[in-house]
């Protein structure tokens, strides 16, 4: 009889975690385990931060995905998905065509523009790690630029920020930590920099720990820092963006950098495959299946599901994408066997948002962290996510040991 294909889309940390659990459940001769992705290493979208604002190298971020998967095993192939066809159960991607028997889609996450005009175009994204490369150099171009220019344009030194929530916040602690160093690389004052974190909220990581943010607000502003609080950015040009301050008032702020970090939503390819969705996120069935299809599961970013105590979606992290990958790949494996599936019920540890690579905050198992100590966590949870992943080798080889 022929062996069932599991057909894996994505090799974040959903795909991944996905792809290593079936590879210690199965036998070769019980399925095929096919898992595609657009490029050959997986890098850690939670450090994405770090490579933007050039504290890490985007080397530093990723690793071979060849080195955590058993190639006895496991189908890599290194493709751009294009179409996911539910009705034929047929993939497309830049190299062919994929069937499958299960399908898992875990293409990750989108930078959210909501329609505001001119921030496709104009605003850069910390989507990727490519995207993430490319916002650190066009950064130091400004800089350099500025530094042998006559007449000199200091708005070219304008970092704008868009959002103030998670991503928007660990990358100001990044900046904070790396714009004093740029300037001194590209002689630059640091006083001729700005940098301005503009929030449509009335506050900064709207719904945290009040305690906690303001700390973060105060550690950021000691930085030199700028908040614009409770004013949504409405419009993007080549120059820098407008934002909204009152009913009829509005601001132009001149920025040789905009960086958006607003909001995310799921990728793209999930709207042309017919289920229902809510900004590419499809609202799955307790055991991770969108509804109404028994062989397809979705985990990550593109995945939702409602935290029934508070009746609102589960918020998309890596924390929980890695669990529905251990469930996803369980659930296959009941199918396989003719069992019963689990549901998926996420064990959220708490959430620590790093301000630098030296300061954090964070509530972790209900307790309240600051400073050193909630730093040190968050290099914890990024080194277990390694370590679930990669095991021991792979952390020791890109975990974050420096406060150890
Ligand atoms: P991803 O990690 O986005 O992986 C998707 C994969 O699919 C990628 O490898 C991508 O290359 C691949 N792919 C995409 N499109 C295609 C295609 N067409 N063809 C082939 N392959 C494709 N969460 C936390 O829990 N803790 C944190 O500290 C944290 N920090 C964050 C910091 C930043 C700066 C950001 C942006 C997010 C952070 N998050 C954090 C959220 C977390 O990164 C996401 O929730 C998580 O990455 C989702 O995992 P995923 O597997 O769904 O997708
Ligand atoms: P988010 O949706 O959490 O925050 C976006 C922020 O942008 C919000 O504060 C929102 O009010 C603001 N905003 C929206 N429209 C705006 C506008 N027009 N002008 C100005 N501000 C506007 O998005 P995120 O920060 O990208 O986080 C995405 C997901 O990743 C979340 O689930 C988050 O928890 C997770 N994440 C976690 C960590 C961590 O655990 N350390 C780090 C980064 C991201």
């Amino acid at each position: 009889m022929k062996r069932p294909t599991i057909l894996v889309l994505g090799a974040g940390y959903g795909g991944l975690s996905t792809v290593v659990r079936l590879q210690k459940q199965l036998g070769t001769d019980q399925a095929d385990i096919v898992l595609i992705n657009k490029n050959e290493y997986h890098y850690e979208s939670t450090w994405l931060h770090e490579a933007s604002a050039g504290t890490l190298t985007p080397e530093q971020v990723r690793y071979d995905i060849s080195k955590v998967i058993d190639a006895q095993k496991v189908n890599f192939i290194q493709a751009t998905v294009e179409g996911i066809n539910i009705k034929e159960k047929v993939v497309t991607s830049s190299v062919g065509t994929h069937t499958y028997d299960y399908l898992v889609i875990a293409l990750g996450f989108e930078g959210e523009t909501f329609g505001i005009p001119g921030l496709d175009k104009y605003a850069l994204s910390i989507a990727n790690v490519k995207a993430a490369r490319y916002i650190r150099e066009h950064m130091e171009h400004q800089f350099a630029t500025w530094s042998i220019e006559k007449e000199k344009d200091d708005s070219r030194l304008t970092i704008i920020v868009g959002g103030a929530g998670f991503t928007g916040i660990e990358f100001l602690g990044e900046l904070g930590n790396r714009v004093p160093e740029m300037c001194k690389e590209f002689d630059v004052p640091f006083e001729k920099v700005r940098i301005l974190c503009v929030e449509a909220a009335p506050m900064v990581l709207p719904g945290f720990d009040e305690e906690l943010v303001t700390y973060a607000v105060s550690q950021l502003e000691s930085k030199g820092i700028e908040f614009s609080i409770g004013t949504p950015v409405v419009e993007a040009t080549p120059e820098g963006v407008k934002i909204k301050k009152g009913e009829d008032e509005f601001e132009f702020i001149k920025a040789g950098t905009v960086v958006w970090a607003a909001g995310v939503r799921g990728n793209r390819l999930i709207e042309e495959t017919g289920i229902e969705n809510m900004r590419a996120r499809v609202k799955v069935d307790k055991d991770l299946r969108a509804p109404g299809h028994d062989d397809v599961f979705i985990v990550g970013d593109c995945a939702l599901m409602i935290n029934e105590e508070i009746n609102r979606p589960y918020p998309p992290t890596a924390q929980i994408a890695m669990q529905q990958g251990d469930t996803c790949a369980d659930n296959i494996v009941a199918l396989l066997k003719g069992d019963p599936t689990t549901e998926f019920v996420p064990d959220l540890k708490g959430s620590v948002c790093s301000l630098g690579s030296d300061d954090a905050i964070g509530v972790v198992m209900g307790k309240k962290l600051t400073g050193k100590k909630a730093s040190f966590m968050k290099k914890m949870v990024d080194n277990r996510a390694l370590y679930m992943i990669g095991g021991v080798g792979l952390t020791l080889k890109k975990g974050k040991f420096d406060v150890l």
